[in-house]
């Protein structure tokens, strides 16, 4: 897709007069790199390649290799970071004026290593989303791909949880959700806080 995406340069790697590669791993459909302003070292997107809306929009076969991937950085995050879990969470689309996303409508799942109290954190996460439901798999996120309501979607200790947001959801809603768990609750900005020295550090650790 030719267009202004910021994440369709990022997975095609183009050179960026400045910006340093973030790219830690890719495969036949997604890209994992780097987030800017992470919220934590090995803070990193996995993204499709291709442009897509969100996950609820992906074809149906790319599913088993999200999760093979998403397996695969579950164990090198947590042994590279020496954290006991890894967090995985999107924004859903922000389709229309629904500003769902980090203010970018490209599929791509976050996901970092953390040390979090699971029943309480799960808990205030649930309770700042509202009405999450759970799921078995991610292929289920599809149920949600023709509706007009963005989504919030996270996982934590093997369940899988989503939330249909109603209303406009503000810019990185997510994002600011689950930096307040993890020591970020005034710095969750990546445009105000971009930390280029964890970017740095976490691309070194994860290339050794
Ligand atoms: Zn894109
Ligand atoms: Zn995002």
């Amino acid at each position: 897709m030719t267009n202004n995406c910021g994440l369709c340069s990022e997975v095609k790697n183009e050179p960026v007069k400045g910006r340093l590669n973030r790219i830690i791993q890719n495969t036949e459909n997604f890209c994992a790199f780097v987030t800017k302003g992470p919220l934590g070292l090995g803070h990193l997107l996995i993204a499709t390649r291709e442009h897509y809306l969100s996950m609820a929009t992906i074809p149906r076969d790319y599913f088993p290799e999200l999760r093979g991937l998403r397996e695969d950085l579950g164990v090198r995050l947590t042994e590279s970071f020496h954290l006991p879990q890894t967090i995985l969470f999107e924004h859903g689309p922000s389709k229309h004026d629904l500003r769902g996303g980090c203010c970018v409508d490209h599929s791509h799942m976050h996901i970092m290593p953390v040390r979090l109290s699971s029943t309480r954190a799960v808990r205030k996460i649930k309770e700042s989303l509202g009405n999450c439901q759970t799921i078995e798999t991610y292929e289920e996120l599809r149920q949600l791909a023709d509706e007009e309501t963005a989504y919030a979607f996270f996982e934590f200790d093997g369940i899988k949880y989503f939330s249909k947001i109603e209303k406009p959801m503000p810019s990185q809603f997510v994002r600011q959700i689950i930096g307040k768990y993890v020591g970020r609750e005034y710095t969750w900005d990546w445009r105000q806080n971009p930390r280029t020295e964890d970017i740095i550090e976490t691309v070194e650790r994860l290339k050794t």
